[in-house]
């Protein structure tokens, strides 16, 4: 049984104030939930903040993004230390937006994994197909190869601490969710995949969310299917309320 990971992706949103009030939203629904993995990845200028409300709580802090590298001549980069530092235990790597609009290739991601994976931050991939993609049939075909690209060199044992986060670009932040046929389809495969490529304990073991207009109206049916393990959450995780109601779907 894969126990079940609700993640907040709070993107380019919440000052510092602000975070503070739904960190403090969040912990007020959450702080005792143990049934599901509960994660809130803040902008990196709310990171100590959120820390620090959710410290001695259930409720873990991941980040949006991190540098490949280890320190150095970065303008505007952050690396691993200085995450961890701040109680960071997750990180989003590869996010569509990442890989859109800053030009992340499947290789750059690769690296981060393996460097988050090597300084034990729990990496959360996202893959997924755009319209065009889907619409010309080429799904399977575009997630294949980021799944396959972004874990390279990935070892068997690292996929009980990994997470895939599957998030179709069409539904992300436009209200059009995947069908929870649709989504598990996509999920099955992509376990599929894993397990051609390191076995099927790793496929067992490793955690799939769904990502993409996620909200508590239907989140109970996705988060019923087989294959998927969780969400990803951004539009409803900047409220308290939606994404408590969202994780308790997953209870
Ligand atoms: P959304 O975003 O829930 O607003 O669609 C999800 C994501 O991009 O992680």
């Amino acid at each position: 049984m894969r126990k079940k990971i609700i993640a907040g992706n709070w993107k380019m949103n919440k000052t510092v104030e602000e975070a503070i009030e739904l960190a403090n939203g969040v912990k007020r629904e959450l702080a005792d939930c143990t049934e599901v993995d509960v994660v809130l990845c803040p902008p990196f200028t709310a990171i100590k903040s959120v820390s620090d409300i959710v410290s001695e709580t259930q409720i873990a802090v991941g980040s949006q993004n991190m540098s490949s590298e280890d320190e150095g001549a970065y303008t505007g980069e952050i690396c691993h230390s200085m995450l961890k530092e701040l109680f960071v235990r997750y990180v989003i790597l590869g996010h569509s937006e990442r890989r859109e609009y800053y030009k992340e290739t499947d290789e750059w991601i690769n690296k981060k994994v393996i460097k988050a994976l090597e300084k034990n931050l729990r990496p959360i991939l996202c893959v997924g197909e755009t319209l065009e993609d889907r619409e010309s049939g080429s799904t399977e075909k575009v997630v294949e190869v980021q799944v396959r690209e972004g874990l390279k060199n990935v070892a068997a044992d690292a996929y009980t601490e990994l997470v895939i986060a599957y998030e179709p670009v069409w539904a992300i932040g436009t209200g059009k969710v995947a069908t929870a046929e649709q989504a598990q389809e996509v999920h099955a495969f992509i376990r599929a995949t894993v397990k051609d490529m390191v076995g099927e304990e790793a496929a067992n073991a490793v955690r799939i969310q769904y990502g993409g207009s996620m909200k508590p109206g239907n989140a109970p049916e996705l988060l019923a299917q087989p294959d998927i393990d969780g969400g990803l959450i951004g539009g409803a995780a900047l409220d308290a309320e939606s994404f408590a109601g969202i994780v308790k779907a997953g209870m």
